[in-house]
């Protein structure tokens, strides 16, 4: 997907000019994917752009930060002012926000230790990640044959960047293959998560999610959003493992992430979920969702930051 350029790019504390948003080739991340990063997204309200979740996203930078042992030369609230500028800066009402952490250039070989932590954040216009179809309609979805990340082998609570080689490999085989998505599972076969997505089920009324952290599944902030929506609205959602099969049994499903909002799964491996038209249960959350991100639900009015 092609990146639609706006005017200024934070760099370690400057906004600089987009085209010289640049880093030298021998920069450290580049070569062994030491580095974390958010996605986040800002939308249109009455009040101006408002970020969603940003104390959320900023905090799990800096956990995903410990966890890879890197240093940041900046607090969370520096992190979380310097977004809100961004934006605000570059003019948009809404965009996509992605800030990132990597190890710069001036140290090689395999210990990071004594690498500078550079940190970048860019905004663009970004629209619905799978398509609005998609949103509207569903997605066909494949079980990958590729295993989703073990947490013993990498930290997968981390949004490590490196790490993403899995989703890589993942999404394109399932486009290749002429699905949309691609879905992982544990190497003991349970349902983990999408390429860069959240799950959840709906079987005998009851919505299901896997437990992230048994999984190598991210903690989606989607995910508790959605939680949080669907337990207000009175479904009850319970954290549970599951396997290929539950999804081929499931009346409802779909994906749930800040690129991709929330997608409904109209196919898994070529089955119908349901009626393969996105069920009661998906449409309701869709839109409660969609209305709390455009700051028109005063309960949820708290994970909304404006940035004027
Ligand atoms: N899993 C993976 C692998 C992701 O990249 C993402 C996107 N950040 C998610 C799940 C969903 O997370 P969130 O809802 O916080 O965007």
């Amino acid at each position: 997907m092609p990146i639609t350029p706006t005017t200024k790019i934070w760099m370690d504390g400057e906004l600089v000019d987009w085209d010289k948003a640049t880093v030298h080739v021998l920069t450290h991340s580049l070569h062994y994917g030491m580095g974390v990063f958010e996605g986040i997204r800002a939308y249109a309200t009455a009040n101006g752009p408002a970020v969603f979740r940003l104390r959320d996203h900023t905090r799990r930078l800096f956990r995903g930060a410990r966890i890879l042992q890197m240093d940041m030369p900046y607090s969370q609230d520096e992190i979380f002012d310097a977004v809100k500028l961004t934006v605000r800066e570059n003019g948009l009402d809404s965009c996509y926000i992605r800030p990132l952490a990597y190890l710069g250039y001036g140290e090689m070989g395999l210990n990071p230790i004594d690498c500078e932590v550079r940190v970048a954040i860019a905004v663009w216009p970004w629209g619905a990640y799978l398509g609005d179809e998609a949103i509207s309609h569903g997605i066909r979805l494949k079980v990958s044959s590729w295993a989703r990340h073990d947490p013993r082998a990498v930290p997968t609570a981390a949004k490590g960047t490196g790490m993403y080689v899995n989703s890589c490999l993942a999404k394109v085989e399932a486009m290749r293959a002429g699905y949309d998505e691609a879905l992982m599972c544990t190497t003991s076969g349970l349902i983990s998560e999408g390429t860069g997505e959240n799950i959840f089920v709906v079987r005998d009324g009851r919505l299901y999610t896997p437990p992230a952290s048994s999984v190598g599944a991210l903690e989606g902030i989607t995910a508790d959003s959605v939680a949080t929506i669907a337990r207000d609205l009175g479904h009850a959602v319970t954290e549970r493992e599951m396997r290929r099969t539950d999804l081929y049994m499931a009346e409802e499903a779909f994906l749930t992430g800040t690129a991709a909002e929330i997608v409904p799964i109209g196919s898994v491996d070529d089955r119908l979920v349901g009626t393969g038209e996105p069920g009661p249960i998906t449409r309701e959350i869709q839109e409660m969702y969609f209305a709390t991100v455009r700051g028109n639900v005063d309960r949820y009015k708290d994970w909304l930051d404006y940035v004027t």
